[in-house]
């Protein structure tokens, strides 16, 4: 069993819930897709005939609280979500203006942040570091329109 499924299992033990079908396979298409990924992008990449929009919307927030995915980013009312686990740690570079967001890895600012949590004695799960401004389109365009 892989740690997400056994983790998610737990969890909903704990809740006095089951590991459903429907269930297992909106937390298989989170893990995957290696990419933002919203409510009915998750639903298109699901399989199973029998899951509908209304469960993968139901599962969701079960997999927030279970620390499985968390928010990435929200654009235009819309919640885009990213899996935590095996992916933990890494840079969002979002576009004010078109709201595009890139990843990029966190090499090589990691030593100096681990270096400040050993300072406080603080032990990091996962890091996602948020960063707005203008991507290079945007930035051409406003070049471009002077
Ligand atoms: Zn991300
Ligand atoms: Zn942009």
């Amino acid at each position: 069993m892989q740690e997400h499924e056994s983790r998610f299992k737990t969890f909903l033990k704990e809740k006095g819930l089951k590991l459903t079908q429907s269930r297992y396979s909106v937390l298989e298409a989170a893990f995957r897709l290696h990419e933002h990924f919203d409510a009915e992008t998750l639903y298109s990449h699901i399989k199973q005939s029998n899951v509908s929009l209304a469960t993968v919307y139901r599962t969701l927030p079960l997999l927030l609280e279970a620390g499985l995915i968390q928010l990435a980013v929200r654009s235009e009312g819309r919640d885009r979500f990213e899996h935590i686990l095996g992916h933990p740690r890494h840079v969002h570079w979002i576009c004010e203006k078109c709201k595009s967001v890139v990843e990029t890895d966190l090499a090589t600012l990691l030593p100096a942040l681990q270096r400040e949590a050993g300072d406080i004695k603080f032990d990091i799960a996962s890091i996602t570091l948020n960063i707005s401004g203008l991507c290079w389109k945007c930035r051409n365009y406003e070049n471009e329109s002077q």
